[in-house]
């Protein structure tokens, strides 16, 4: 299935220069989203996961029906202040300044594989990000999904070490 009809090209937003690659209409078309879920369950499968990890909010869009289909968990991963227990954090850069991210303390245990799910990789600051807190809690990033990657960005040189999966490439 070609999967780009379902990707809403979006010039100036949020900004000024800024080509937004918009996913709700994939989401939006059962058979589109059942397809691209496939697509990262078959890649998910041999892996043997133990969790899905994946950065609030489109990857959890991704991630919840993956975690569902291989029958493990999800964990979220949220902006500072959203979760409602101990947490982990690490800072990232953003193109002006920094954010937080953080995950449940006890959201993985030591040696669980995990799958990372996002919607897209840009410049690779925010799975970063997620990597280091799967890590922090002593996690194995055994994968990483997205629907679409930019490669114009080079998000990739900050995964070098990581097995990706992009089902378009832009
Ligand atoms: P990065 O941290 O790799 O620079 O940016 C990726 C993050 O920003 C992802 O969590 C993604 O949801 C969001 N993002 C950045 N640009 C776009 C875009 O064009 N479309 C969508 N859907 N998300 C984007």
């Amino acid at each position: 299935m070609d999967l780009t009809k379902f990707v809403a090209i979006v010039p100036d937003y949020p900004k000024q220069g800024i080509v937004f690659k918009d996913i709700t209409p994939l989401m939006g078309d059962g058979e589109a989203y059942k397809y691209a879920t496939d697509q990262i369950v078959a890649y998910a499968k041999d892996k043997d996961i133990d969790i899905i990890v994946g950065p609030e909010a489109r990857g959890f869009i991704i991630g919840c029906p993956v975690a569902y289909s291989l029958g493990v968990g999800f964990a979220p991963v949220r902006k500072e202040g959203k979760l409602p227990r101990e947490t982990v954090k690490v800072s990232y850069g953003l193109e002006y300044g920094t954010d937080v991210l953080t995950i449940h303390k006890d959201a993985i245990k030591p040696g669980q594989r995990v799958l990372i799910t996002d919607d897209l990789l840009a410049t690779g600051g925010t799975i970063d990000a997620t990597i280091k807190l799967v890590e922090q809690l002593g996690g194995v990033v055994a994968g990483i999904a997205f629907i679409i990657e930019l490669t114009y960005l080079n998000g990739r040189s900050k995964l070098d070490d990581y097995d990706i999966l992009t089902l378009m490439q832009y």
